[in-house]
């Protein structure tokens, strides 16, 4: 049955890009190709992910034109899919472990804010059961996908919608977003994920150039013994969220503390009230630009509110002083 509701609007948006700046056939450099976004249901609400998607110029290189879409996309959704990798394994684990009904893990999940119908909760079961089914125990379907490129980067990531309970771990290969391999673990320790990773290995049967993952040790720990000598790339934007913490707490702070510097526009617009002299339209440009300046957020942790916000006081104050320069020493 069609949705006959509108959805609402996404409660948080991620700005997504290609880890890697360069074409992984030749090595030049990769150009913007397009930037799709797309709408995600999780456990923690919808999320918008805006995707900057890139793709090679070098008419020589294999990979011409082919679209290299962020690699951590697939991290949260399975191509095409509306609903979230993350409710797909508690799906699958209610189903599975708690032996519970269609019905109830519909009322479950209604009960968690997500919001699904019940056939779609079985269209999602029958997602888990599919994934979990792709199994090494196919080599012909792995080597179909990994033999055109002649090697594979993959990125391991591991779901658990429910502390305590099972993990949802999938591999995939992320030049071309396909799922290699996914199981459901109760541990999350090295030796099981190693095992994982064996297991993966040998049934590829191309060369792994390299692996992403958000960094957990137990991850680290099982790439460093299986894969040896293959580059780990911690997810680009883990890292960055990470490193950018306490600059985000500081900076959100010190907007703070810049906004309260520059209360009290509105009086001044009101005092304004009635004159439409140069002196009355420049006041009023003033605070036009101070207003603004308030309301003109950043997109952290790159572009800082905080920053942002004093940069543009800054350049409102400049003004104000080279218009004071120009009148002369201040009359008082
Ligand atoms: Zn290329």
């Amino acid at each position: 049955m069609p949705r006959r509701t509108s959805r609402p609007q996404a409660e948080r948006t991620l700005e997504l890009a290609t880890d890697t700046p360069a074409c992984p056939a030749c090595g030049r450099a990769l150009w913007a190709a397009n930037k799709p976004h797309r709408t995600v249901v999780t456990l923690e609400g919808l999320l918008r992910l805006r995707l900057q998607v890139r793709s090679c110029r070098n008419p020589d290189c294999p990979r011409y034109k082919v679209c290299l879409r962020p690699e951590r996309e697939g991290r949260f959704a399975l191509p095409q899919h509306e609903f979230g990798l993350d409710v797909i394994a508690l799906v699958g684990r209610l189903r599975h472990a708690e032996h519970r009904s269609v019905p109830e893990i519909h009322a479950e999940l209604a009960r968690r804010g997500v919001p699904i119908c019940p056939r779609s909760v079985a269209n999602l079961l029958d997602r888990y059961d599919e994934l979990l089914a792709l199994s090494c125990s196919d080599p012909a379907r792995l080597r179909a996908i990994t033999a055109k490129a002649g090697r594979v980067i993959l990125a391991i990531d591991g779901l658990q919608p429910d502390v305590g309970h099972e993990v949802l771990w999938v591999i995939r290969e992320v030049l071309c977003g396909e799922v290699l391999l996914a199981r459901s673990l109760l541990s999350s320790c090295r030796d099981d994920l190693a095992k994982l990773l064996t297991e993966a290995k040998a049934a590829i049967g191309v060369p792994i150039a390299g692996v992403i993952s958000d960094g957990q040790h137990s991850i680290r720990d099982a790439v460093a013994a299986t894969l040896p000598g293959v580059p780990h790339q911690i997810c680009q934007s883990h890292y960055l969220r990470e490193a950018a913490r306490p600059v985000y707490e500081a900076d959100r702070h010190a907007k703070v503390a810049l906004k309260k510097a520059v209360r009290g526009i509105r009086p001044i617009e009101r005092q304004l009230r009635g004159r439409d002299d140069a002196e009355a339209t420049a006041t009023r440009g003033y605070c036009a630009a101070v207003r603004s300046a308030l309301t003109d957020d950043g997109r952290p942790p790159l572009q800082a509110s905080g920053l942002k916000l004093h940069d543009r006081l800054a350049k409102v104050a400049r003004s104000l002083d080279r218009v004071a320069g120009k009148r002369g020493p201040r009359r008082s």
